[in-house]
């Protein structure tokens, strides 16, 4: 498949809640000159500004749910049809299903582009736990209540491992070992992307 005329890199970072996904987007995102888009990010933001997103999706947040894939997907679209992402961009947390898999795969496409690498962080299961609880006494985000967790990581499990059995039939998945310390797991990355020819210097 030919893709578009296209400078930018186009990225996910996947991983089990815990596995420190969010703060390793922000940084691969930060190197590579592309915005990071995180779905958890806008709803939660949604929730705390109380707008009609929010009030659709607070308690399903709080329950530590997936909102429907009807409302994830439209969100993406709109944040990556915004100029700063027409150059590549980092998804963290979407698509988190296989279904949205194909909503992502579809709208992509249309654009005639294509997810360059998807990184799977790997975090052995007590490891994220433990880090969940110790975010959970520091930011005091209400779902990460033991119950919630649960749930999120059973549902992390069913439902969105599988797409990474999608992913590595295209050959674009790159597993990095996300136990070590920060700065570690951030050249662990970017060694891989720049394996597979995704430099930092096309991005800039
Ligand atoms: P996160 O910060 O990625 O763990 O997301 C926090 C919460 O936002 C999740 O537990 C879900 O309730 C919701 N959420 C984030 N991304 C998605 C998604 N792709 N599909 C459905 N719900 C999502």
């Amino acid at each position: 498949m030919t893709l578009g005329q296209t400078d930018g890199v186009r990225l996910l970072i996947v991983g089990p809640q815990g596995s420190g996904k969010g703060t390793q987007g922000i940084r691969i995102a930060e190197a590579f000159g592309i915005p990071a888009v995180s779905t958890g990010d806008v709803f939660r933001a949604a929730v705390a500004a109380g707008s009609d997103l929010g009030q659709q999706v607070k308690a399903i947040i709080e329950a530590g749910d997936l909102v429907s894939d009807e409302l994830t997907s439209a969100v993406v679209r709109d944040r990556l049809s915004h100029a700063d992402a027409e150059g590549g961009f980092l998804l963290d947390g979407y698509p988190r299903n296989v279904s949205q898999v194909m909503h992502l795969d579809e709208f992509l496409e249309g654009r005639g582009e294509g997810l360059d690498a998807v990184i799977e962080l790997s975090v052995p299961r007590d490891e994220s736990i433990a880090r969940i609880s110790l975010r959970a006494q520091e930011q005091g985000r209400t779902d990460d209540t033991e119950a919630v967790i649960a749930n999120r990581l059973a549902i992390y499990e069913r439902e969105t491992a599988p797409i990474l059995g999608v992913y590595r039939t295209r050959g674009i998945v790159d597993e990095i070992d996300g136990v070590g310390s920060l700065d570690e797991i951030t050249h662990r990355i970017i060694a891989a992307l720049e394996a597979r020819g995704l430099s930092r210097s096309a991005a800039a």
